[in-house]
């Protein structure tokens, strides 16, 4: 569904993705761990073109984000779908037009549509009792499942995730990752920044640990953190576990 070829973005000096390549077939969960800084909200910006590559490739769907034009990129974006560390809900619009705005602005689906399609996705989320309340009243485990249901308002393709249980306290992380592992069980494919070690074994398909500037290793979950390969890797794994 996504070939990144050879992707690089360079900010100033400070050469952030130094030429990653990968590919995430339809109904994957890839996880991408590493150490802060080294580039792994870079490269999910990249993916969605929030952030302009420097050079390489990044083919969706047969057709070459990186070659389009702002328009055509806003399009597609609408099919790439992304949940951030802070959950970015608008504070004074309920969380029922928070999740509405998008379809009805960008996708222009009618009012009474966007409404049910909204309450559907709210229900997914065990949230559907919260439709009419202001976001500064829910917890960060529930704004965060509201941010995911309003991605999911767009009908993505691809779900990119980044960091999304790293603001939240301890006891509200649990029912985030759990919608997320059932998206995974879905078979939503998605792109998981994360340092929930559990998660990554427990639900991607594959690990991809990034370190200075390139994905060092790819691989299983299983082999990736029981019998890492390269050197940078087994000295993360080491560190987190
Ligand atoms: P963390 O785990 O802390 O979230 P990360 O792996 O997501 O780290 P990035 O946020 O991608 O790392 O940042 C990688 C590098 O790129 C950092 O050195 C950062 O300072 C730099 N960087 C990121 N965004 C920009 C920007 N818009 N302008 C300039 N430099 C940037
Ligand atoms: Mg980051």
């Amino acid at each position: 569904l996504i070939q990144v070829n050879d992707l690089k973005k360079i900010f100033g000096e400070n050469e952030v993705l130094k030429g990653i390549n990968g590919n995430i077939q339809t109904g994957q969960v890839i996880c991408v761990i590493g150490p802060s800084g080294s580039g792994k909200s870079t490269f999910l910006r990249c993916l969605n073109m929030l952030e302009q590559p420097t050079s390489g490739q990044i083919i969706f769907d047969g057709k070459d984000l990186t070659k389009f034009t702002h328009k055509e990129v806003a399009t597609l974006g609408e099919r790439i779908g992304m949940v951030f560390q802070s959950f970015n809900l608008f504070p004074n619009m309920t969380v029922l037009d928070n999740m509405k705005l998008a379809p009805k602005k960008v996708k222009h689906m009618m009012d009474q549509e966007a409404t049910e399609v909204s309450l559907k996705l709210l229900d997914r989320v065990g949230l559907k009792e919260k439709a009419n309340v202001y976001p500064s009243s829910l917890s960060g485990g529930q704004a965060q499942r509201v941010a995911m249901a309003r991605a999911l308002a767009m009908n993505p393709q691809v779900m990119l995730f980044d960091e999304p249980t790293s603001a939240l306290d301890p006891e509200m992380v649990g029912e985030v990752l759990e919608v997320m592992q059932e998206l995974a069980n879905e078979g939503m494919t998605m792109v998981v920044v994360t340092h929930e070690m559990g998660f990554a074994k427990k639900v991607a398909d594959e690990v991809w640990f990034m370190a200075d500037g390139y994905i060092q290793e790819k691989n299983t979950p299983d082999q990736l953190f029981d019998h890492p390969e390269n050197e940078r890797t087994k000295e993360f794994i080491n560190k987190i576990i």
